[in-house]
């Protein structure tokens, strides 16, 4: 099983756009949406859901009324301010466990909150998995681990080789949780100044986590002089970057219909993705190189 991640520094580098172009060509592979926060790639890929479920990500704490003493012991101790006139607020409440160990009389429990949905469906490119994380939910991390391992289950099930995982952008905790474990990150970077600086900061988590990276600079040609600063940056830092896709409106009304990119672009663009897939497909080392 190899494992390709598609990331970005940032939102709105057309991050999202390359992971369904990579689809497209990739023959068959299983499909993972990581950006559990705003998923999107479904959007473009249209799969149709086969099943559903419901996760816990977290546990809330709740007050027994008919066993409270009213001490005031876990309004006192609760370090969120959590907990006021004996009731807990959900949305301040972390889930800690300090009060419920606290409490003389055992009046508190946790309360598992089903934070997130897990989808599971079929695209005419293979099996996706996706996830939409509740709003004011944080765990996002346990849910990429989930949207991963489910992925690799049917991997494993149907003998698919190959995972495409598009990302969370930025380098917080679901953006670690989807890159550790995996046999290649690509960047997606555009060439302005917060794209570069962005993007360096992903490079160096990747290179932390010891994942190997290749940057593909998108939309290239808006910015000659930050798309040079861009490639200076990963030869300074040993990290070779792919063919560049220049800007392409086809891209962006694919993306505005909700349709595979591929569906739109003219030859010329068509021709650089299958490049960045040969590129992609020879750095995971994953077999032969299906070109449609
Ligand atoms: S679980 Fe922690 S955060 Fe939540 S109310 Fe209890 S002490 Fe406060
Ligand atoms: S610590 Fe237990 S008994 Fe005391 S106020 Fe809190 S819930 Fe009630």
């Amino acid at each position: 099983m190899k494992q390709l991640t598609v990331l970005s520094g940032k939102g709105g580098t057309g991050k999202t756009t390359v992971a369904a172009a990579l689809v497209q060509l990739a023959g068959e592979a299983v499909i993972a949406d990581c950006d559990v926060e705003a998923p999107n790639l479904h959007l473009l890929l249209g799969p149709r859901i086969e099943r559903s479920y419901a996760l816990s990500v977290s546990s809330k704490a709740l007050i027994d009324e008919d066993l409270c003493t009213a001490c005031g012991v876990c309004e006192e101790e609760c370090r969120f301010g959590a907990i006021r006139e004996l009731k807990v607020n959900p949305f301040s409440c972390e889930g800690c466990r300090l009060c419920k160990y606290l409490c003389p009389v055992g009046a508190i429990n946790m309360v598992e909150q089903e934070g997130a949905e897990v989808f599971l469906g079929e695209t005419p490119y293979g099996p996706m998995v996706w996830a939409r994380l509740a709003m004011g939910e944080e765990a996002s991390g346990k849910v990429v681990t989930q949207v991963r391992m489910e992925a690799q289950a049917i991997s494993a099930e149907r003998g698919l080789e190959l995972i495409i995982t598009d990302g969370s952008p930025g380098i917080g905790c679901p953006v670690i949780a989807s890159v550790t474990g995996s046999n290649l990150v690509l960047m997606v970077a555009e060439p302005t100044i917060s794209g570069r600086h962005d993007l360096e900061r992903a490079l160096d988590m990747s290179s932390f986590f010891n994942v190997p990276c290749l940057v593909c600079i998108n939309k290239a040609d808006i910015n000659e002089q930050e798309a040079g600063k861009i490639r200076e940056s990963c030869r300074s830092r040993g990290v070779e970057v792919a063919v560049e896709i220049p800007y392409c409106e086809d891209l962006a009304e694919a993306a505005r219909q909700s349709r595979p990119p591929l569906e739109f672009t003219d030859e010329s663009v068509t021709q650089l993705f299958r490049t960045l897939h040969a590129q992609v497909m020879e750095r995971t080392g994953t077999g032969s190189v299906k070109l449609p």
